[in-house]
């Protein structure tokens, strides 16, 4: 079906071009869906979901390259589509907080640990009501031997370290702490979403001309001409001016240049006799350094451990080809030597190198929280901006780009003088513990 879309010849002008079929550029669609408007995704891959992919590995394993868990499941628009279109959602909660078998991390210390890391994000909360931003590593207490570990969990929740990470910003983040995910996959439930989206696969955007009307868009398979443009690329493409905005779009680049794309990759390695292996367990390799992986053991029961990093020195092991070995010393140092013996190295991401990814999730520098808004500001009422960075509470996850999307959408009706389109009902519990998405609080009990 996909090949049948990609062969499919570019419409040279419509309604409305999104640029991206990634969580964003679909909720665009789908709000945009029945408006009565042509409306055509331009995606420079052969594939929907973006940072969002399920690869089906030998053994029957299911494995989330990208985004994994539908965080705030409560308040998560794909939630209600999981349950449209039929998947299946393990609503059983994450172990990010524990250490199976307390290997190397006696509960005394886990619990040191949980206390060290709720007085840092009470500090944090403190600092969120100064009248100045600042970064977060200010607010870890000098010398507390949990420092490290407190930023390695930051480091796969932000992909980065609290040096480079805004107080202003993590505590706008809206969480319910209830992680769930899809046992097919989330990728695939993106991708099944986005099946009956008009796509125009393999169509890289290099330049947007807002000079003219239409809006001109050249792209690898030709011009197209559309009245409205959404853009939904990752901040590294306008940060780096990959893609060209004639003329150019200052305030954009430097909001991009403000909230970086981040490093977190994955590594998924099978096992001989999982049994010997609890089901659901956690392991983090190390517990007084920063550069170290978190484990999951067996997730949904699976044959395998999935090996999470963040933080630049994943940057470095990526770029090395070292995550698997490194992952399988850190895990062997944990369980034993003979542990070496079972574990196979299946498959692992490399976010930071993909040309249409160009890194994982964004983070606000100090002092950028602002530009989130800045970058999610339409221009002309015919540019609008979607994607994850641009959320402003459910920035860096997929239901968050999926509703910037559908705000998009909504700026485009209203720049057409139609009414609002999609709005979103939802509680207003405000649980602002950011960190529990993937941190410790879930699995702290
Ligand atoms: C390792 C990892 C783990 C994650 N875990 C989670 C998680 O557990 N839960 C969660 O909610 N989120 C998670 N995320 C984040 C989540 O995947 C992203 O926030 C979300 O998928 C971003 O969607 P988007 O539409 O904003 O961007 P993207 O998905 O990046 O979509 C942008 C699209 O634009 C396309 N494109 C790029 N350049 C061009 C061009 N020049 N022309 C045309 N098209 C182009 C890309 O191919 C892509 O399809 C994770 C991400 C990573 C990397």
């Amino acid at each position: 079906m996909i090949q049948q879309v990609i062969q499919m010849q570019l419409s040279s002008e419509v309604d409305v071009a999104i640029i991206g079929a990634g969580a964003a550029g679909l909720g665009a669609y789908s709000a945009l869906a029945g408006q009565g408007l042509s409306v055509l995704i331009l995606e420079a891959r052969d594939r929907i979901g973006g940072r969002a992919l399920t690869s089906y590995l030998p053994g029957g394993i299911i494995f989330d390259v990208g985004c994994e868990w539908l965080h705030s499941a409560d308040h998560n628009a794909f939630v209600p589509i999981a349950n449209a279109l039929h998947f299946d959602l393990a609503e059983a909660p994450p172990h990010w907080g524990e250490q199976s078998y307390n290997v190397n991390f006696p509960l005394v210390e886990q619990r040191e640990f949980r206390a060290a890391t709720e007085a840092f994000y009470s500090r944090m909360e403190t600092a969120s009501r100064l009248p100045a931003d600042t970064s977060a590593a200010v607010w870890l207490e000098a010398g507390n031997k949990w420092n490290p570990l407190i930023d390695a969990v930051s480091c796969y929740v932000n992909g980065s370290e609290l040096s480079a990470v805004s107080v202003y910003d993590v505590e706008s983040y809206f969480e319910t702490a209830l992680n769930w995910r899809v046992r097919e996959g989330y990728g695939a439930l993106i991708s099944a979403y986005g099946a009956c989206c008009n796509i125009a696969f393999q169509t890289c955007v290099s330049e947007i001309d807002h000079t003219t009307r239409p809006i001109k868009l050249e792209t690898s398979r030709g011009t197209v001409r559309a009245d409205r443009v959404i853009y939904t690329l990752p901040t590294a493409f306008i940060g780096e001016e990959a893609v060209r905005f004639r003329p150019p779009l200052p305030q954009k680049v430097t909001a991009s240049n403000g909230l970086p794309l981040g490093y977190a990759e994955k590594v998924l390695l099978a096992i001989d006799e999982p049994e010997m292996f609890p089901e659901e367990g956690h392991l983090f390799g190390a517990i007084n350094r920063t550069e170290t992986g978190s484990y999951d053991l067996r997730p949904l029961g699976q044959p395998c451990i999935e090996a999470f990093f963040g933080g630049s020195f994943t940057r470095d092991l990526e770029a090395a080809g070292q995550l698997s070995s490194f992952a399988i010393e850190e895990l062997t140092s944990l369980l034993g030597s003979s542990f070496r013996s079972k574990v196979h190295p299946r498959a692992a991401s490399s976010w930071a190198r993909d040309r249409f990814a160009k890194g994982s999730y964004s983070h606000a520098l100090p002092g950028h929280s602002r530009d989130r808004a800045i970058l999610a500001a339409p221009v002309d009422g015919r540019l609008f901006f979607a994607g994850e960075a641009t959320s402003s509470e459910f920035f860096s996850t997929a239901h968050g780009a999926y509703e910037s999307g559908v705000r998009a959408a909504n700026e485009v009706a209203s720049s057409l003088g139609q009414v609002e389109i999609g709005t979103r009902a939802r509680r207003e519990i405000r649980i602002r513990r950011w960190w529990g998405r993937r941190s410790l609080r879930a699995g702290a009990r």
